[in-house]
């Protein structure tokens, strides 16, 4: 029988894991501990590792898995920030991930906060909370099928945004990306600046990587060419918004609402509980104090759907490589 060390194991992964281990015939042994040089040990005998982790893997690890004769880590999550890639090849380890673990849940958050952001519905909650019935005009909301909706990066999730949209409600699509896709044409124009597609949309809603060419795509000048009444939501990276432009342009009537789920100085805030501390970043507090913001600390993902598909496909690539030495999510 194929024997699986499972690192980083959470209470919710661990009746997925067994469901597995029922369907598959493989062991798996859960520890709560991550991947660490205190805690390869533990693995020896075993055949294969998964891992859930965000702190870099000690650089020891590899020759030390190598030396028991396992051939690969398999990352249940999308990022593989913690793994020296060239360390690993050269110990014979192949490193996994789940890129696409569920799309449509990140894709259902999007459309969640923008009817939120379209319908008022945050202002609304918090005027019942204070017991105020009243129907005034701000909180008239507008029919998304006669809405306009910018995807902007129409990759894996941008694409079932758009469809959603599309197919759901009968919005009109826009796409910007680098790179057409043939496909989405069934179902959206793609447009060819930023800037033409931001002019005419009621929803905008980001969906491109991190990297050096997205930095702040959303700055003053970008934000100051959005629609009055728009909603911008952000289930993207949170370095493509200039946050304090992002503020002012919602204090000074450029842009209606904003749903973030990624905010530019998440790191050392997100999956904490600061309920009884002070956050220092004034930024962060900025936003959290608008009542034009609807903020959620990088949840879009986590869904049911997430969390399986996370488990099944590390332990599936696991499997792979310890029959093929390959998988299709291999990273190195
Ligand atoms: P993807 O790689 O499938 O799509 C990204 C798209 O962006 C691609 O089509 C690419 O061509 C396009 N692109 C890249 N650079 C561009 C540029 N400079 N200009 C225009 N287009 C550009 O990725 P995905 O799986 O759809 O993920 C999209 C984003 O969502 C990523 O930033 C990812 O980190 C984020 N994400 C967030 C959560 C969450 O919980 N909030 C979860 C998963 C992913």
């Amino acid at each position: 029988m194929v024997k699986i060390y499972m690192y980083g194991v959470s209470e919710q992964e661990r009746p997925i894991v067994k469901e597995w281990q029922a369907l598959t015939n493989a062991e798996v042994y859960m520890d709560t501990d991550i991947l660490e040089a205190d805690t390869v040990e533990r693995c020896k005998g075993y055949d294969g590792v998964s891992t859930y982790q965000y702190k870099k893997v000690d650089l020891s690890v590899y020759e030390t898995l190598k030396s028991y004769g396992i051939r690969n880590i398999a990352q249940r999550m999308a990022g593989y920030d913690p793994y020296d890639l060239d360390l690993a090849t050269q110990n014979g380890i192949i490193i996994t991930n789940v890129p696409d673990y569920s799309p449509e849940s990140i894709a259902e958050y999007t459309v969640a906060q923008a009817l939120n952001g379209i319908r008022n519905l945050y202002q609304i909650h918090e005027r019942v909370a204070k017991h105020n019935f009243s129907e005034t005009l701000d909180m008239r909301g507008r029919r998304l099928g006669r809405l306009t909706v910018a995807i902007i990066g129409t990759g894996r999730i941008g694409r079932s945004v758009a469809q959603m949209f599309h197919y759901g409600f009968g919005s009109t699509i826009l796409g910007y990306d680098v790179y057409q896709n043939e496909e989405a044409k069934a179902y959206l124009t793609y447009v060819d600046t930023i800037d033409e597609i931001v002019s005419k949309a009621d929803i905008i809603s980001l969906h491109l990587p991190a990297m050096d060419e997205t930095f702040h795509i959303f700055n003053k000048e970008m934000l100051s060419k959005c629609k009055k009444n728009a909603v911008l939501v952000n289930a993207g990276r949170g370095v493509l918004i200039d946050t304090e432009a992002l503020l002012d342009a919602l204090d000074e009537g450029h842009l209606g609402f904003a749903a973030l789920d990624t905010y530019e100085g998440e790191f050392d805030y997100v999956k904490h509980d600061y309920s009884n501390k002070k956050i220092k970043d004034e930024t962060l507090v900025r936003l959290l104090n608008n009542d034009k913001v609807s903020y959620t600390p990088h949840i879009a993902y986590y869904t049911d759907e997430s969390v399986e598909n996370m488990v099944h496909r590390a332990l599936q690539s696991t499997l792979e490589i310890i029959d093929h030495n390959d998988s299709k999510y291999r990273v190195n």
